[in-house]
C-alpha cells in the first residue's frame, strides 16, 4: 500500500522479488517456465504470425548461446533497428540474458536521428530488417562501430551478417542455458533515448533491477482482457509494456504500424479487451467514420499514457462506446515507464491516477526546492527502485535533487486520496502524439537556413495531437524565405513526428534572457495571442 510521510513524501509499495543472483533476461525465462508452455505469447496482426510461451523461452537460450559464441561480452551494446515483429522481443531478451545491453532505433530515423543515437550508445552488433540493412547501410557503415549485423529477413547479405535464424535455431538445452549472474549489482542492461529536461537526445541507462521490479509492478486489468499494442517497442512506452506482457504470461497482439482498418481488424478478429494508446488514438476512435463497420464491443480498457489527454476526449470516447473505460498512466523514461498509474477501473476526472509500486514521489517547488502539500501544484520529483541510472557520458548534478530525486519537468498536484494531475510541464519539450521532440535540436536544423537569422521553437495545443512543433523565425535582412519553405527544409532533415506541423510564425526578435536562453513562456504567450485555440 502507498504511504504518505509528515515530510510529504509519498511511497509505493516497495515490497518485491529481487533475486539477486539473477539478470532480467534470466528472471524472465525462470518466469516464462512457470507460464503454459504451449499458451500463445505473442501475434503479430499485420501477418498472423504467433509464437507460445515455451517456444520464446527456448529461443532466448539459444540466441543467448549464438551470441555468446559470436563473442558478445558483458557491457558490450547490442542495437535493434526494425519495426515491431517477433524476433524483435526474442533480441532483447536474450541480449538481458547474456549480460549484454540492449539499445533499438526507431524505424522511421533519419540520417541525422541514426547517427546521433549511434554516437550515444556505439553498438557494435546490429539486429534489424532487411528493408533497412538495404536503405540504411551507409549511414549506419560509416559510424564504424557495428562489427555484425544480423538480419531478420533474406537479403543480399555482406561478409559482416548472419540471418537470424542461424542465430535462433542452434538448439541449446534449456537447462544448461548460461547467463551472466546479476550478482547484486544493478548493472546496465538498456539504453533508451530522451531528452530528459533539456537539450537533444541522451542515452538514459536503465538496469536489471530496474527492469526485474517494472516487471512485477501490478497490471491494472483483468487476465482474460487481450490487449492490442501499437506503440513501437524503440519507445519506453512500447517496450515496457511489451516486457511486462511476457512476464505477466498473458497472450498479447500487436502491430507493426499503425493503419485504422487493420486497427479496427486487429480489434474485432482478435475481439482485444485492451487497447494500449497514446492519447491520439483514443480521438481517432470516437472520431472514425468506419468504426461502425467493425465490431469492437469486446474492447474494455483503453489505456492511455506518454502524453497529455483531455476530458474531453474521454467524455467523447465514453459517449460513444459506452463500454469502454479510460484509465491512464504518467510516467517516463527516466522511471523505466509508470510513475502513477489508474490501479484500478475507477479512474478521476483530470487525473492520472495513484502512485506505482517501486516510486517514490514528492511535489517540490521548483525555484526553492520546499516539499509540497497536497494540493500544492509544484515539480514532480521521483526517486526508487525504477529510477535509471543517469545518462551516458552525462554529469547529473543538475538532474538531481539534493535529497537524490530525479526533477521530472512536469508540475503536478495530488488530492487528499493520493490522486496526481499533471497540470504543466517546465521542460524543454513537446510532445507530438506521444513522441519527444526537442525545441533545441528543430532551432538548430532551422538555424541552418542561409536566410534564418534566429529561432525559437515551442508546442502549439492541438487536440488530435496534444501539441505540434511551430517555430518562431528571424529573416535575415531583405531575405524572402516563406513559411512553407522552412517547413519543407526541416521536413526533409527530421523524423516524421518532428516535423512542424504548427507552421512557421515570422518574428523580429527571438524573446530571450540577459545571458540569451530562449524565454519559452513569452513564445507560448506570443502563440496564443497570435492562433488562439478555437
Ligand atoms: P517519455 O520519456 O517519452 O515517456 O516522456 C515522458 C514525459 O511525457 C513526461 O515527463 C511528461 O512530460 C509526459 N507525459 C507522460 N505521460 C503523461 C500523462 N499521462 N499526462 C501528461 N504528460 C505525460
Amino acid at each position: 500500500m502507498e504511504k504518505q510521510t509528515k515530510s510529504g513524501i509519498i511511497y509505493g509499495d516497495q515490497n518485491f522479488f529481487v533475486p539477486s543472483h539473477l539478470n532480467f533476461g534470466a528472471y524472465v525465462l525462470q518466469k516464462l517456465l512457470t507460464h503454459k508452455r504451449g499458451q500463445t505469447a505473442l501475434i503479430n496482426g499485420a501477418t498472423e504470425e504467433q509464437i507460445t510461451f515455451g517456444e520464446i523461452a527456448q529461443k532466448i537460450v539459444n540466441i543467448a548461446s549464438s551470441l555468446s559464441r559470436l563473442g558478445v561480452k558483458q557491457g558490450d551494446v547490442v542495437a535493434i533497428f526494425s519495426e515491431n515483429r517477433i524476433e524483435y522481443v526474442l533480441t532483447a531478451l536474450a541480449v538481458y540474458y547474456s549480460g549484454a545491453i540492449i539499445t533499438f532505433f526507431n524505424n522511421a530515423y533519419t540520417k541525422g536521428d541514426l547517427t546521433h543515437a549511434l554516437s550515444i550508445s556505439k553498438p557494435k552488433y546490429m539486429f534489424l530488417s532487411g528493408e533497412l540493412y538495404k536503405t540504411q547501410y551507409e549511414v549506419i557503415e560509416n559510424t564504424k562501430y557495428i562489427q555484425k549485423y544480423v538480419l531478420y529477413d533474406d537479403a543480399e547479405m555482406r561478409s559482416n551478417c548472419l540471418h537470424f535464424k542461424e542465430l535462433s535455431e542452434k538448439h541449446v538445452d534449456i537447462k544448461s542455458g548460461n547467463y551472466f549472474d546479476f550478482k547484486g549489482t544493478p548493472q546496465t542492461c538498456m539504453i533508451l533515448y530522451s531528452s530528459g529536461t533539456t537539450g537533444l537526445a541522451k542515452g538514459a541507462k536503465i538496469n536489471h533491477l530496474n527492469l526485474i521490479v517494472s516487471s512485477q509492478q501490478p497490471m491494472m486489468t483483468d487476465r482474460d482482457l487481450t490487449p492490442l499494442m501499437i506503440a513501437p517497442w524503440s519507445s519506453t512506452m512500447g517496450i515496457i509494456r511489451i516486457l511486462k506482457e511476457i512476464a505477466f504470461g498473458r497472450t498479447t497482439v500487436f502491430l507493426p504500424k499503425y493503419n485504422e482498418i487493420q486497427y479496427l481488424k486487429t480489434i474485432q478478429k482478435y475481439k482485444i479487451g485492451l487497447l494500449s494508446v497514446a492519447p491520439p488514438l483514443i480521438v481517432m476512435l470516437y472520431k472514425s467514420n468506419i468504426v461502425k463497420d467493425f465490431d469492437i464491443s469486446s474492447v474494455k480498457i483503453v489505456y492511455s499514457g506518454g502524453a497529455p489527454i483531455t476530458p474531453e476526449s474521454i467524455h467523447q470516447l465514453k459517449s460513444r462506446f459506452p463500454h469502454m473505460n479510460v484509465l491512464q498512466g504518467y510516467g517516463m523514461t527516466e522511471a523505466t515507464g509508470a510513475v502513477t498509474e489508474d490501479l484500478d477501473n475507477s479512474p478521476r476526472e483530470g487525473s492520472v491516477g495513484r502512485i506505482v509500486p517501486g516510486n517514490i514521489i514528492k511535489i517540490s517547488d521548483p525555484n526553492t526546492n520546499k516539499t509540497l502539500g497536497c494540493g500544492e501544484p509544484g515539480e514532480v520529483r521521483v526517486k526508487g527502485l525504477v529510477l535509471f541510472e543517469g545518462y551516458v557520458g552525462r554529469d547529473m548534478q543538475n538532474d538531481y535533487d539534493a535529497e537524490g530525486f530525479y526533477k521530472t519537468g512536469d508540475i503536478a498536484y495530488y488530492d487528499q486520496d493520493g490522486y496526481f494531475y499533471i497540470v504543466d510541464r517546465i521542460k524543454e519539450l513537446i510532445k507530438y502524439k506521444g513522441w519527444q521532440v526537442t525545441p533545441s535540436e528543430l532551432e538548430a536544423v532551422i538555424l541552418q537556413h542561409p536566410d534564418v537569422k534566429d529561432a525559437g521553437v515551442t508546442g502549439a495545443p492541438d487536440t488530435l495531437a496534444g501539441e505540434l512543433p511551430t517555430a518562431f523565425v528571424v529573416k535575415q535582412a531583405n531575405a524572402k524565405v516563406t513559411e512553407q519553405e522552412i517547413i519543407d527544409y526541416v521536413s526533409d532533415k527530421v523524423a516524421p513526428w518532428k516535423r512542424l506541423r504548427g507552421g512557421v510564425i515570422f518574428l523580429k526578435e527571438i524573446p530571450k534572457t540577459a545571458s540569451g536562453k530562449i524565454l519559452r513562456r513569452e513564445l507560448q504567450a506570443l502563440l496564443s495571442k497570435q492562433r488562439p485555440q478555437k
